[in-house]
């Protein structure tokens, strides 16, 4: 990304090349946001429940219709396969037709007090204006899953999409539009500028909610921010998600689903698989055969059909994540096959299983983000939970056995908030996502989605 004059450029990854100039927004920018989305919350919030899901329904209408438009704009200014582009539009179309379907539902109870003499009725309200900080990694998906049920409680809201990728946020904040969402419900600002214009929303006294997905590092920074004006926090952070293969696994299942968790949008997922715990019994050959499918992989620009896996999001990326595999291969660690080829031009690291990694490597303990499996390997389940858990994030996790109590009870004791049982895949519109421990706070898509922008309002009635 580059600035130009009050605007910057956004950039393929694979190749370089500007995609496109956006404007650059500031503080004055921000302001104007948040004002835009004050006015226009008492309207949005007494609109009819029933019309505000007719605009969601509309949107997810629109955005399926226009999959192959969308996909190639998340390639171009991420990176992302085709493949990985394709399935990310239908994800977060998803969360417009759930939240469509959740804004008519509200929640709400009315109950006679213990001592008679009052009834109460428990009734949601739109927390009020939403500030929304989305990662790049899934330009469109983390948008929908903040905006669909920001604007299915009633909220208006205003987006800051990460800077590498703002045009798909812009391109979302249009289908809105055209779905009949009204002026100022939703302001986008790109930015090279995030922590100005993140604080300036959080000065706005309009502003009561921050919904972030991004770094824990930058999360707990936020959190502090926040409570300057006690603002409502959701947050989803990092991860570094353990993978869990017993004796009992079916393997060709488990190789499967390694691939989905570790490989999907080539390592770059807070979900992704980190860590790989593998029974000594069966680690030769999950090992064996994971290497196999990983050198068998297509390395290569989104553009290019054949694609399995696209560049990294930048050279930096790349730089991280390779200084990360040396310093486990100097400490006893091995490459379980040859790279495969790269491009020359583009930030593209080749998948890589590595085995023996150290416990204490950098590659067991950090968030990787990319397409390197370290494998570990153990015998003792206790001491398997014990490392699996020894690690400040909570977000997914993943266990394979076939054995389903011996799976469940496994899955039970990892301290995450989401568990794949025999799948490599967590993500789902009408389930709870979000972590335990350092990798956030509530919850985003599921019944949990929407509560997260309301308020528990009581009304004690003589
Ligand atoms: P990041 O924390 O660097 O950036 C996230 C967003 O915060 C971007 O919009 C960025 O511009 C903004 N930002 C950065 N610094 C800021 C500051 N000082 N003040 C205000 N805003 C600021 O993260 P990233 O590199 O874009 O994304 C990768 C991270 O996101 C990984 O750790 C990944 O695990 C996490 N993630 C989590 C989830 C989840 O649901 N839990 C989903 C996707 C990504």
């Amino acid at each position: 990304m580059t600035v130009i004059g009050c605007g910057f450029t956004v950039h393929d990854p694979a190749t370089g090349e500007v995609v496109a100039t956006v404007p650059d927004a500031g503080v004055d920018e921000a302001r104007r946001a948040a004002d835009a989305a004050a006015s226009a919350l008492p309207g949005w919030a007494a609109t009819p429940p029933r019309r505000r899901s007719e605009v969601l329904a509309r949107a997810h209408g629109l955005m399926v219709e226009q999959t192959d438009a969308l996909a190639l704009l998340i390639s171009r200014e991420s990176g992302k396969a085709q493949a990985d582009a394709r399935a990310e539009v239908g994800y977060a179309a998803e969360f417009f037709r759930w939240f469509a379907e959740e804004a008519v539902r509200p929640d709400g109870h009315f109950g006679l007090a213990p001592d008679g003499r009052s009834r109460s009725i428990v009734v949601p309200q739109p927390v009020g204006v939403a500030a929304l900080v989305t990662p790049w990694n899934f330009p469109a998906a983390m948008v929908t899953r903040k905006v669909a049920p920001a604007l299915a409680a009633g909220c208006t809201a205003v987006l800051k999409p990460a800077a590498e990728t703002p045009l798909t946020a812009l391109a979302i904040a249009e289908i809105l539009t055209e779905a009949g969402a009204p002026a100022g419900a939703l302001g986008v600002l790109p930015t090279t500028r995030p922590a100005e214009v993140v604080t300036a929303l959080l000065e706005h006294d309009a502003v009561r909610k921050l919904s972030f997905t991004g770094s824990t590092a930058v999360g707990r920074q936020l959190l502090r921010q926040a409570a300057g004006r006690v603002v409502n926090c959701s947050m989803e952070l990092g991860g570094n998600a353990p993978f869990v293969v017993c004796a009992d696994a079916d393997l060709d299942a488990a190789v499967e689903g390694a691939l989905i968790a570790k490989l999907r949008n080539a390592g770059q997922a807070c979900t992704a698989a980190n860590r790989f715990l593998v029974h000594d019994a069966v680690a030769e050959e999950f090992t064996a055969a994971l290497a196999e499918a990983f050198a068998a992989r297509t390395v290569g620009p989104a553009a290019d059909p054949d694609t399995d896996i696209g560049p990294l999001i930048d050279a930096r990326a790349v730089r991280r994540i390779q200084g990360r595999v040396d310093e486990a291969l100097a400490r006893g660690a091995s490459l379980a096959h040859p790279p495969a080829p790269v491009p020359g031009v583009g930030s593209f690291l080749a998948p890589l299983v590595v085995r023996d990694v150290p416990r204490d490597a950098a590659l067991a303990t950090e968030e990787i983000f990319g397409p390197v499996a370290p494998i570990l390997t153990w015998s003792d389940p206790r001491d398997m939970i014990a490392t699996a858990n020894a690690t400040e994030y909570g977000l997914a996790g993943y266990v394979y056995s076939s054995d389903i109590d011996r799976a469940l009870t496994i899955g039970r004791s990892l301290q995450c908030g989401m568990v794949g049982v025999n799948r490599g895949v967590v993500s789902d519109p009408a389930a709870p996502f979000g972590g335990m421990k350092q990798s956030g706070l509530g919850r985003e898509g599921a019944r949990e989605g929407i509560r997260a922008f309301q308020e528990t309002q009581f009304l004690s009635v003589a």
